[in-house]
């Protein structure tokens, strides 16, 4: 059974954010479309949600954030959504943590990671997340191949002379340690007003260009948003472009939680949101079922046709 919305698009996965805290503060991060929030759905919390989202046809399920592994109870988290019987659960990291974890989540029934990881160098890993853990991640790169969690993506956001010419490089560190590169392009939200983003933004027209002409061969993913899958020689490059993609909402499948319990229609919008507090509280099952129905009712694309 799948329930599709007024724009007859099917609901397929769910994208779970467990916290807004993190523990890296990357200068572009649009946290995910979510507003901070001192509360965070339990454990059993996720598992209700995702048994009702089982039931109206959702397949997939990814973990999110702020940072998902700072959750303690992260093992038990993937564990139970394990045990609702799904067979697609991601997490997307900043893999700080990640070489702790990765067997745990693996045995726990964690198919596949994202791993955020934007540039090679030790300065500009500072720069951009004020932190000093690149060569923790690296680590918990190889340990999530090591592990057996397949795909392992990289997310790299690409910035204008901050890393874009690193992109060739970090094809290379994919492809070495067996992981999957995707180039994602900057974009900019109410999370980030701020920040001067438009000089980072880096325009991926004449890189998709390329990447078409030097592909073995490309695939265009219908249901992510008609993103292209670049194969070159032994590698893969994804690119993921939400600004100007006119189909990014056209082919949208995706509901999201906050970590306070709220169904989120759209990544940008904070102003739909459906709360299903009082039904995880008492439990009520049916009370959960008409909340996704509602929050299905109302999703709506955010770029349409006349707007893009
Ligand atoms: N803490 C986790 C992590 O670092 O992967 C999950 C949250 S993070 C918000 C999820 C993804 O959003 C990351 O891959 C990050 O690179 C991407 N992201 C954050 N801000 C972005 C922006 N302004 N434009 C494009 N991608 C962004």
């Amino acid at each position: 059974m799948h329930v599709e919305d007024n724009y007859r698009r099917p609901l397929l996965s769910l994208r779970i954010s467990l916290t807004t805290r993190c523990n890296v503060n990357c200068f572009y991060c649009h946290r995910d479309g979510m507003v901070p929030s001192s509360r965070e759905i339990s454990a059993i919390d996720v598992k209700n949600i995702c048994r009702v989202a089982a039931d109206l046809g959702v397949k997939k399920i990814r973990l999110s954030g702020g940072e998902p592994l700072i959750r303690r109870d992260i093992v038990e988290i993937v564990k139970g959504i394990n045990d609702v019987g799904f067979r697609d659960i991601s997490i997307t990291t900043n893999g700080t943590l990640l070489e702790e974890y990765s067997y745990l989540l693996k045995e726990a029934g964690l198919d596949r990671v994202n791993v955020s990881f934007d540039t090679l160098k030790l300065e500009t890993y500072r720069f951009i997340t004020k932190k000093d853990y690149l060569e923790r991640v690296k680590a918990g790169i190889k340990s999530a191949v090591d592990a057996g969690l397949h795909p392992v993506k990289i997310n790299m956001v690409v910035l204008k002379d901050l890393n874009h010419h690193e992109i060739w490089d970090m094809f290379e560190f994919c492809r070495e340690n067996g992981a999957v590169l995707q180039l994602i392009e900057l974009l900019k939200t109410d999370n980030c007003p701020d920040m001067g983003i438009e000089c980072y933004h880096f325009d991926m027209a004449p890189l998709e260009e390329k990447l078409s002409r030097i592909a073995d061969k490309v695939m265009t993913r219908k249901f992510m948003q008609d993103r292209k899958k670049y194969y070159i020689e032994d590698g893969e490059i994804e690119v993921v472009r939400p600004m100007d993609n006119t189909k990014f909402c056209a082919n949208c499948t995706r509901l999201r939680v906050t970590p306070d319990g709220k169904l989120k229609p759209c990544l940008l919008r904070n102003d739909n949101l459906v709360d299903t507090t009082e039904a995880l509280r008492t439990n009520d099952t049916e009370m959960l079922r008409q909340l996704f129905l509602e929050a299905i009712r109302r999703r709506a694309p955010y770029y349409d046709n006349e707007s893009c």
